[in-house]
């Protein structure tokens, strides 16, 4: 049983000395204090569902003993040293990684978080073509660093600090977007940004397969296409950002950008890659991650033996438990129960998404798209109270995002609908 401090005293301290931007879910915010696959517990020892995943982050489930196993082991034998030495963890985790790419994408380059993993794929890009500009879609998500937070599209996420190079293109939002789900149509901004916002020569392109934060919206089917090939056309890399879409997560495929069949020049990952902990990659051609011998990139923390000890664990577990294939059958169940229940409930404006990377919206008005942010709220709490966690995105904040680990059950699908609708139900 928990003996550490309560969730008030916690949240006591939180105001105290950690940053005032911090935001937390819930009226009375959860002290979770244990983790055990797709459940997590809190001070009490009260069991939630936990169809959250702390941001589609764990992939294998909490704690899953194999991960845990190897970063242990990991650490008792050596937790750091540098890159300048050799280890067998780092290239036995690239070489692994290497295997699940397509194409020629097999030069590994490790970062702590998906933020430097975006950082170093734009600054890649821009070195690689000579050019400065970058192609990014509105509503994205790829990081808060100057940089990325210039890709990210949301003012929510952005500061008001300089974010120069960076263009943001119509987004190919089948619920929300002008041409609905005519991916063609949408990718001509590409087009027009590059003719008529460049000098027709461009750094690249960064996008989600389906945008996580953005509300898990997933691209018009032939977007990526199309978008790829204006950017090919004028010079530019096309980076995949995987952090939330990848790792499986989608089901039908290992990466999110499969589901549209394209192939990127770099992909980025984070997230799911360490299953909780701080691990992110970028993965590019060696032609392409030839730049970077012309200064020195280093990294002190990317790539250290337990974080890759880890990540290596991971990837194995996902083979070993066929949790892909959990993903798409355990998902298309899910989304098939959630569409089941828009037609129950009016306020359900659109159910979407692949395999556990779902979203639900919740609208007052059909024709105007009205967003209901309030009850979003209200029946997380409600569902808290059943004893199941969700979480919520969109630029509006009316978006459910049901992004459980990837071992989640049909029953624990079943658990989770039946608590949805009977929270919505008592709106
Ligand atoms: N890209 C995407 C698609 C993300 O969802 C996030 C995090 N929400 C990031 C990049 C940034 O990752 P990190 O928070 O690890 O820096």
């Amino acid at each position: 049983p928990y003996s550490g401090p309560s969730g008030d005293e916690i949240l006591k301290k939180r105001s105290e000395f950690l940053s005032p931007s911090l935001f937390h879910f819930y009226k009375k915010p959860l002290n979770i204090t244990d983790g055990k696959m797709q459940y997590l517990f809190d001070e009490e020892g009260r069991r939630y569902l936990d169809a959250f995943a702390g941001i589609a982050t764990v992939c294998c489930g909490h704690c899953h003993p194999e991960v845990i196993d190897a970063i242990i082991n990991q650490t008792k034998r050596l937790q750091h040293s540098t890159v300048v030495y050799l280890n067998h963890t780092i290239a036995d985790f690239a070489e692994a990684l290497a295997s699940k790419m397509p194409g020629d994408l097999k030069v590994v380059f490790f970062t702590n978080s998906g933020t430097e993993a975006n950082e170093l794929a734009m600054m890649i890009a821009r070195l690689y073509t000579g050019c400065n500009d970058i192609i990014s879609l509105r509503n994205s998500y790829h990081g808060n660093a100057a940089g990325t937070m210039g890709a990210t599209a949301q003012s929510n996420w952005k500061f008001n600090i300089i974010q120069a190079g960076v263009h943001h293109a119509q987004n190919p939002d089948p619920y929300r977007g002008i041409f609905g789900s005519d991916g063609e149509k949408y990718a001509k901004d590409v087009q027009e940004i590059i003719d008529y916002g460049t000098s027709g020569q461009v750094a690249g392109f960064i996008s989600e397969a389906i945008q996580g934060v953005g509300g898990v919206v997933e691209l018009a089917a032939g977007y990526l296409p199309a978008a790829y090939k204006s950017i090919k056309k004028a010079g530019g890399l096309c980076i995949a950002d995987e952090v939330q879409s990848g790792f499986a997560r989608i089901g039908s495929h290992f990466w999110g950008f499969e589901s549209q069949d394209v192939m990127p020049d770099i992909v980025t990952m984070a997230k799911g890659i360490g299953n909780g902990i701080p691990l992110g990659a970028v993965i590019t051609t060696p032609e392409i991650a030839e730049v970077l011998t012309r200064r020195s990139y280093f990294n002190t923390f990317g790539g250290n033996p337990v974080c890759t000890a880890g990540g290596l664990a991971v990837l194995k577990v996902i083979e070993k438990e066929r949790l892909q294939e959990n993903a798409c059958v355990v998902g298309s169940y899910l989304k098939d129960r959630l569409k089941a229940l828009q037609k129950k409930h009016e306020i359900i404006g659109d159910v979407r998404g692949r395999g556990l990377m779902l979203g639900v919206e919740l609208v007052s008005d059909h024709q105007l798209k009205t967003p209901a942010k309030a009850e979003v709220s209200h029946v997380m709490d409600q569902m808290k109270e059943m004893g199941v966690l969700v979480g919520k995105g969109g630029f509006y904040g009316n978006v459910f995002r049901i992004t459980p680990p990837l071992c989640f059950t049909k029953e624990d699908s079943d658990f989770f609908v039946d608590v949805m609708d009977l929270a919505l139900s008592k709106l």
